[in-house]
């Protein structure tokens, strides 16, 4: 399977670094490798000094395809779930001045946390779904899929132009504001609504 991540998809996360608005969606992709295994911690890479939580939604592709049409996205997709895209930013900023690809700030091991899924029949309204990030029990980010730069069907139909959807790919559809460096002992948990999607701790 792989990991389709979606860059700079809220606005007051592309403020927040100081990132252009994007005319297409920024496309990245992690390795199955990078992610953490169930109930283990988050280890801190030696390779850096500036290790960022990103929480996102995540979809989770159930039906294989290519060149999905938009309308018919929701064809490819029945669980909804919540996860971190880890990221090295202190590697990302040098990696950009650069001009050189990301994935050595994105796709290392461990790098990807994935969380509970919801049935989507759950959902009331799928472009309007609550979710949170709480570090040591104090709120640092929160969402709602209302405020995406390009909605989950879009993303969907977007990357389907590029990548072959397989059963079990996963997109992660962006991060909003509130993205900040975690140390040792931190404790991560994610909410989609009240519901609670994980608990991770920093090691
Ligand atoms: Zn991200």
């Amino acid at each position: 399977m792989k990991i389709i991540c979606i860059g700079r998809n809220y606005s007051d996360h592309i403020e927040e670094l100081a990132n252009t608005r994007p005319s297409h969606p920024v496309v990245f992709l992690k390795p199955d490798s990078s992610i953490i295994p169930k109930n283990q911690n988050f280890i801190i890479p030696a390779f850096s000094d500036e290790i960022h939580h990103e929480v996102e939604l995540v979809v989770k592709i159930n039906k294989v395809g290519k060149h999905i049409d938009e309308s018919f996205s929701n064809k490819y997709y029945n669980e909804i779930g919540l996860g971190i895209d880890f990221t090295a930013r202190d590697i990302q900023n040098t990696l950009k001045q650069k001009g050189h690809p990301w994935e050595k700030s994105k796709a290392f091991d461990n790098s990807c946390l994935v969380g509970d899924f919801i049935s989507v029949d759950k959902f009331k309204d799928l472009s309007k779904i609550d979710f949170s990030l709480k570090k040591n029990n104090q709120l640092v980010q929160s969402g709602n899929s209302s405020n995406m730069l390009w909605k989950i069907d879009e993303l969907i139909s977007y990357v389907s132009q590029y990548f072959t959807l397989k059963i079990g790919d996963l997109i992660f559809t962006g991060t909003p504001a509130g993205v900040s460096k975690v140390i040792s002992q931190d404790i991560l948990e994610g909410y989609i609504d009240s519901t609670k999607m994980f608990s991770l701790k920093i090691k």
